[in-house]
Order: C-alpha cells, then sequence, then structure tokens
C-alpha cells in the first residue's frame, strides 16, 4: 500500500519506518508539514535532517513548506495551554490526509505516534476523524516502545536532536519552567 507518512522529524521517523517497511505491505512516502515549529531556524534544522535522511535512504520525502508563525499562533489563540496541541495536532493530520486523498495514497499516518510525550489517544481519534473525513485509510501503530531505540540511532548517526516540541510555548515549558 502507498502510505503518506507524516514526519515532525528525523529522529522520531528512523524506526516508525523500519517498522514499516520491515511489515512489507508500505511504500512510504515521507510527509513533511509541520507549521508547528518555531523559530525559523530551529524549522530549517529540523526539515533539512528529515530530508538528508531521507535522501541517504532512498525514501521519497514530499514537503509542505509552511512556515507560518503567526498564522499559527491565531490558529491556536486563546488556548496557548490546555488545548493549543489538540489544534496543532488536527491541522498537521487533517493536511496529511487531504494530501493523501488527492495525490492517491491507499493510506496515511504521522511518526507522532512513536512519541510517548505526545497525547497519543488523542491523535489516534484524530486520525480516524480524518480517516472517515477523507475516505483514505488511517493507518494506527503504537510506536511508543521504538522511541528510544530510534533516538538512540539517531544520535549515533549525528542527527540534529531537537530539545522540545516545537511551538514556541514548549519551548518556554523546556527551558523556563523546568530551571
Ligand atoms: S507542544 Fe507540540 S504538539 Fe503541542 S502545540 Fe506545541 S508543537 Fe504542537
Amino acid at each position: 500500500m502507498k502510505i503518506l507518512l507524516h514526519t515532525c522529524c528525523a529522529p522520531c521517523s528512523i524506526k516508525c519506518m523500519d517498522d514499516l517497511m520491515e511489515s512489507g505491505d508500505f511504500e512510504i512516502t515521507a510527509f513533511w508539514y509541520n507549521p508547528n515549529i518555531h523559530p525559523w531556524t530551529e524549522y530549517k534544522a529540523r526539515k533539512n535532517t528529515l530530508i538528508e535522511y531521507c535522501n541517504s535512504n532512498n525514501i521519497d520525502v514530499l514537503v509542505q513548506d509552511e512556515y507560518r508563525l503567526r498564522r499559527f499562533i491565531c490558529d491556536i489563540y486563546p488556548d496557548f495551554d490546555l488545548k493549543r496541541c489538540e489544534t496543532c495536532y488536527r491541522k498537521r493530520i487533517k493536511r496529511t490526509a487531504e494530501c493523501a486523498s488527492e495525490g492517491g495514497y491507499d493510506c496515511f499516518s504521522t511518526t507522532l505516534l512513536i512519541s510517548p510525550y505526545q497525547k497519543h489517544n488523542m491523535l489516534r481519534q484524530i486520525g480516524l476523524e480524518m480517516e472517515e473525513e477523507y475516505a483514505v485509510k488511517f493507518i494506527y501503530r503504537d510506536f511508543r516502545p521504538y522511541f528510544r531505540e530510534g533516538q538512540r540511532i539517531a544520535r549515533s548517526m549525528g542527527l540534529y536532536m531537537q530539545k522540545y516540541c516545537g511551538c514556541i510555548f514548549s519551548e518556554e515549558e523546556r527551558y523556563t519552567f523546568s530551571k
């Protein structure tokens, strides 16, 4: 099956892609669409790392380059705290499902499902909603048991490793609240 795999970053993608490829059931196209990552230098570092990783592993990659800080802030306003992640997930997974449908893919998924730091059940729920809305199958996998191994591999390969989830609010939480 042709799968459009939303990829949040290279380190999280490694084991998700390995798992899907090892099953023998999927032909993967990595999909970059992450308007939630700020600031610009961080966005560029994560995007370029993913592209380089895909190119060196012969994985097709589709890039939707959209850095819109102001738009993202407006989208989540006024829920800067509790509800911002739902809006953020919805935006990215919806675009993935939409592109999968328009591009003739059989299914879609997201590497966000590997992170123990994300709201896993919410991601699954949104994926299923988008499956219905766009009539393209959502492949749900609990990739979380592979998270540490994926991070270890990424580190050993010298890939760029981010220190926070993505938005400026998560950056603030990482560096200010953890002091
Ligand atoms: S913390 Fe992460 S998932 Fe939540 S809004 Fe920020 S970038 Fe998106």
